[in-house]
């Protein structure tokens, strides 16, 4: 039996380029890649039961210091946001060619579409991907087959080209009428997928990166950014509030060595944690930040007791005032 390994997102292109190679009835293994900036993990049940419907075994590789590497020093760079799409993808199939000879398969398949997206889904930007993944000839975009150049499993007869498709460019009017028509009702939405195409959150890498000068960046520094409002409360200290229970208790389980954890006490208020160097100023200007976000009165002052990471020392204590928002708008990242 022909066997492919097909990259797979949870989008609707993803699943129907799943679709249209089992309905020539190849066998597919869906590998989804787990990166620290998609929450794929988190909704593995719904790419299970896809999978299952679809006929495949579903596989999860996890991304992880390799990945954060290439976000920082991507070689083709980044698209709108730090979106490094080609470099990504180059590693993702890198990955799955060596699954692909580990599990005896055929040939890769991806749900890309030919015009979709401006950065890595160009005639171009996927014959980079093709070369550089050392997999040439051997990835098959069965939504866009008809407009590329066929591929080893298409001339060797293992793949029917006439029943891949012509699909081009940023609609996706032709997805959603197959999606209806084959039955797909559960996918992603283009928009919830990675957070590095998210601006905001792109503002908040960069300044990491600044930040963190020439020193590495862990994953823990990623899952910090994600939490929270975050401010600069100097060139090498950064400040996160939380803003309800559960970012509180997420921050708590995120402190390091080195950090500090600033509690309200008089009033119900933020947990927040300090990272980087900072001294009394700093971490005074942090207490009015978090007295801005706790119950205290504009005109009163918060009493803020500052702990070492674990909780073992009491550094300090201070008293401040709520900052006033311009002020405050000005060191958001
Ligand atoms: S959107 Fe994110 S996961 Fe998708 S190719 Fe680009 S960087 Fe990779």
């Amino acid at each position: 039996m022909v066997k492919a390994i097909s990259l797979y997102s949870g989008g609707l292109d993803s699943t129907l380029a799943i679709k249209v190679l089992r309905m020539q009835n190849i066998d597919v293994i869906a590998l989804s890649f787990a990166t620290p900036f998609n929450n794929i993990e988190e909704k593995r049940s719904m790419l299970e039961r896809v999978a299952e419907e679809l006929g495949c075994e579903l596989m999860f590789v996890k991304l992880g210091r390799e990945y954060l590497d290439l976000v920082r020093y991507p070689k083709y760079g980044y698209g709108k946001a730090l979106n490094p799409c080609i470099d990504c993808k180059i590693l993702m199939l890198k990955r799955a060619k060596e699954i692909m000879i580990e599990r005896g398969a055929d040939f890769i398949a991806t749900g890309e579409v030919l015009g979709q997206r401006p950065m890595s889904q160009n005639r171009k930007a996927l014959r980079i991907i093709e070369e550089e993944s050392g997999l040439k000839g051997l990835i098959l975009r069965p939504l866009s087959a008809k407009f590329l150049p066929p591929t080893i499993p298409e001339k060797e007869g293992k793949v029917n080209r006439s029943a891949l498709l012509s699909i081009k460019g940023r609609s996706r009017k032709v997805q959603l009428e197959l999606a209806r028509k084959y039955g797909i009702k559960e996918y992603f939405t283009p928009a919830s997928g990675c957070l590095l195409t998210d601006k905001r959150f792109s503002d908040r890498l960069l300044d990491l990166f600044l930040f963190k000068g020439k020193k590495k960046i862990g994953i823990n520094d990623v899952e910090l950014i994600k939490v929270g409002r975050m401010f600069r409360i100097g060139d090498k200290a950064r400040l996160i509030v939380g803003r309800n229970e559960e970012e509180n208790r997420q921050l708590k389980t995120l402190c390091k060595k080195g950090d500090f954890v600033l509690i309200v006490e008089n009033v119900p208020g933020p947990l927040s944690i300090v990272r980087g160097i900072v001294n009394f100023n700093g971490l005074k200007l942090a207490a009015s930040i978090i007295a801005r976000y706790s119950d205290v009165n504009s005109k009163a002052q918060a009493k803020i007791i500052v702990y070492n990471y674990d909780f073992s020392n009491v550094i300090t204590e201070i008293t401040a005032p709520p900052i006033g928002n311009d002020l405050i708008e000005r060191l958001r990242v």
